[in-house]
């Protein structure tokens, strides 16, 4: 698969971008400009490096080990580039079945529902960062306007159902 995708970067191990050892895909560009954005470098459409969804699913696949636990897809805002992102994350999860799949986007789960790429994601953290709701108390999200989504429940009973820790999402 050719396609081509814009990263910021790529980590591994990350224990703040969902629950066990995560590799993070930070994907280059953001629609928005939250005040006290936590990533601004990220924000520009032609910042970061361009290259194919082949040669980020390698770079992903080299920092797995036998203890992580899924892959997190921030940002910038991954649904900046939807296509990108539905392509990326369709060939980790036929080539990594066993990882689960976290997003976080600044767009609303209504917003972006109907996407390919919302069909491949476990949990949406949703919402845009708002600086004055700021929380380092909340797991997993910045600030309390934001919701960690389960997306299959939710799907299937057609309202919001936030994911647990310890649910096996
Ligand atoms: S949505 Fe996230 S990356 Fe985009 S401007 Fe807001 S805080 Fe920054």
């Amino acid at each position: 698969m050719m396609s081509l995708i814009r990263v910021a970067s790529i980590i591994k191990e990350s224990v703040v971008d969902g629950p066990g050892f995560r590799t993070v895909v930070f994907m280059q560009g953001c629609p928005r400009e939250c005040p006290g954005c936590h990533n601004p470098e990220q924000i520009p459409a032609e910042g970061g490096e361009e290259t194919t969804v082949d040669e980020v699913v390698r770079r992903v696949e080299s920092g797995l080990t036998k203890l992580t636990k899924g892959i997190t897809f921030s940002g910038g805002d991954p649904f900046f580039q939807p296509a990108a992102l539905y392509d990326v994350i369709k060939l980790l999860k036929q080539r990594n079945p066993q990882l689960d799949i976290w997003a976080y986007t600044g767009y609303g789960y209504e917003e972006i529902k109907d996407l390919p790429a919302l069909k491949l994601i476990d949990v949406l953290v949703d919402g845009p960062y708002v600086e004055t709701l700021r929380d380092i108390s909340l797991p997993f999200m910045g600030s309390s306007n934001q919701r960690l989504i389960d997306v299959s429940s939710t799907k299937k009973t057609g309202h919001i159902v936030e994911w647990e820790n310890g649910q096996k999402a």
